[in-house]
C-alpha cells in the first residue's frame, strides 16, 4: 500500500492533515473504521476502513443511513494514513479538501473475508462498531476500478432467523 497519491495532494507545510507513514501489515479482517464530515466545495461524507496498514477511502455524497433501503454513492478516493482517522479541524483555503473536517462516526468494524480481497472482487462486508452505524452494511462496486470507481454503501436487510414454513400433517 502506498501513500504517493495522498501525499502528492497535499503541503503539509500549510495543511495540519497528518503525513503518516504506510506500514505493510497482513490485511486482517477488521480494524478500525472512521466517517468524516467533510464540509469542502460540497458536503461529504469520507468513509475509511483499516487496511494492510492504511485507511482504504470513500467519499460518501451523503449522509449514511441505518435504512437498508437508502443506498448511498460512495466514490473511492486515495489511501489515507491510519493517523487521519482522528484527524478534525480546518484544511486551509487553496488547499486540496479546503474546509472543516468533524468526526461524524468512528469504531471498529469486522470482516468475514480478508478486506483487501474483498475490495478486488468489489464486495466488501462488514460488522461495524460505531456509535451511529451499527450492525451489517455493504459496500459494492457498481463502476471503474481503483481511485474515482463508484461503490454503493448501505446496511443490510436484517436475515429472519427462526422462520419456518409448519409441515402439513396428511389426513388419516
Ligand atoms: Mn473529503
Amino acid at each position: 500500500m502506498s501513500l504517493n497519491r495522498y501525499e502528492r495532494k497535499r503541503d503539509f507545510k500549510v495543511t495540519a492533515e497528518p503525513k503518516g507513514r504506510s506500514a505493510r501489515r497482513a490485511s486482517g479482517k477488521g480494524g478500525i473504521f472512521v466517517v468524516q464530515e467533510h464540509h469542502a466545495r460540497r458536503l461529504h461524507f469520507d468513509l475509511r476502513l483499516e487496511c494492510e496498514g492504511v485507511l482504504k477511502s470513500w467519499a460518501v455524497t451523503r449522509e449514511p443511513s441505518l435504512n437498508p433501503s437508502e443506498r448511498r454513492l460512495a466514490i473511492q478516493t486515495e489511501d489515507h494514513p491510519m493517523e487521519y482517522a482522528r484527524f478534525k479541524g480546518e484544511i486551509p483555503k487553496g488547499e486540496y479538501g479546503a474546509g472543516t473536517v468533524k468526526i461524524w462516526d468512528r469504531g471498529t468494524f469486522k470482516s468475514e473475508k480478508e478486506v483487501s480481497e474483498a475490495m478486488d472482487r468489489g464486495l466488501i462486508e462488514v460488522t461495524l462498531r460505531g456509535r451511529k452505524l451499527r450492525g451489517r452494511f455493504v459496500l459494492v462496486r457498481i463502476q471503474g476500478e481503483g481511485e474515482k470507481s463508484s461503490w454503493l454503501f448501505f446496511k443490510r436487510r436484517p436475515k429472519i432467523v427462526g422462520l419456518r414454513i409448519p409441515t402439513v400433517k396428511k389426513a388419516g
